[in-house]
């Protein structure tokens, strides 16, 4: 039987240049998909209009493809979509599913939430059953989650699972200012467009169950999922965005892409040793199998040439 078409994509945020997480995590999103003669697209996730731009936005399509990583179609911003969104918080709201929350920052990170080791806290349902609203305070919305396991093998990270109730609680999906959040409008993207497989930063794993609860919710299939590790300086430090030298306005200035692919390549045993190579000649031998869960370590500052 004909292995069903592999629908994958590129979901940047536009609030500045890639750094080499990010080059790696669309490099293997690419890969993944070139590999099996796939479709890609691309979306510009700019919900958070602050911080992001349609000049970061051309920059971004620019440094896409100075790197050989191409896509065959666009679709819309985030930011034009609120009417797309508002279709779905409907249909929430007619499963019954949503109820407004009118807790504050501090409020949620009093002692009542429970805290987990990553910082995050667990939402204790405050709002659930709130009798006396407060008045002239606009709310943001929550959907109920169930108190069910959400489980799926990872392309790279392997067996991963998650209970919404115990590990996030009832999750927010509107924001005071009527801003809809990234999981909402990631699931609903990512749904629209057919996408059949999310890869990306393994920094997003525990969203991964929450996009599936609203995948369910919302009428969208399951994609597959790879998180790729993340790329770590020898010292153990995580490379990020702070990291200016490293993004790649500076790296273009001082390599060809098919040197920064190399080195990426190398550094995560797609091949055995450092060379020049494009995206395109390394799609041709990738398989996911080659690429382990563990941490990569990239001397960034000695890139080789
Ligand atoms: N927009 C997110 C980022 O740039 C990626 C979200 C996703 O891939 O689901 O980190």
């Amino acid at each position: 039987m004909e292995e069903k078409c592999v629908v994958g994509r590129f979901a940047p945020t536009p609030s500045g240049r890639m750094h080499l997480g990010n080059v790696f995590a669309a490099l293997i999103a690419w890969l993944s998909v070139r590999s099996r003669n796939g479709e890609m697209v691309l979306r510009m996730e700019d919900l958070d209009t602050q911080r992001t731009s349609s000049d970061f936005a051309a920059v971004l399509r620019s440094d896409l493809q100075w790197l050989g990583l191409d896509w065959d179609r666009e679709t819309a911003p985030q930011s034009e979509r609120s009417g797309v969104y508002n279709r779905y918080f409907e249909k929430m709201m007619d499963l019954g599913l949503l109820y407004p929350c009118y807790c504050t920052r501090s409020q949620l990170h009093s002692v009542n939430a429970p805290h987990l080791s990553d910082g995050t806290y667990v939402y204790p349902g405050t709002c659930r059953n709130l009798e006396n609203p407060p008045a002239g305070r606009k709310p943001s919305w929550r959907v109920m989650v169930p108190d069910k396991v959400w489980s799926f093998t990872d392309r790279v990270q392997g067996d991963y699972a998650l209970n919404l109730a115990t590990d996030c609680g009832d999750m927010v999906v509107r924001r005071a200012d009527g801003v809809y959040v990234y999981q909402l409008a990631v699931t609903v993207d990512d749904g629209e467009a057919g996408v059949t497989e999310v890869v990306r930063g393994m920094d997003l794993l525990s969203s991964a169950p929450r996009q599936m609860y609203l995948q369910e919710l919302l009428g969208f299939p399951h994609p597959e999922y790879g998180h790729v590790p993340m790329l770590l300086a020898p010292d153990g430090r995580r490379l990020s965005k702070r990291d200016k030298d490293l993004d790649l306005g500076e790296l273009r200035k001082r390599m060809t892409p098919e040197q920064l692919i190399g080195n990426l390549a190398a550094a995560a045993g797609l091949i055995d040793r450092f060379e020049p190579v494009s995206a395109a000649e390394l799609a041709r031998h990738f398989t996911w199998d080659k690429l382990s869960g563990d941490s990569i370590f990239l001397d960034a500052q000695n890139l080789k040439g």
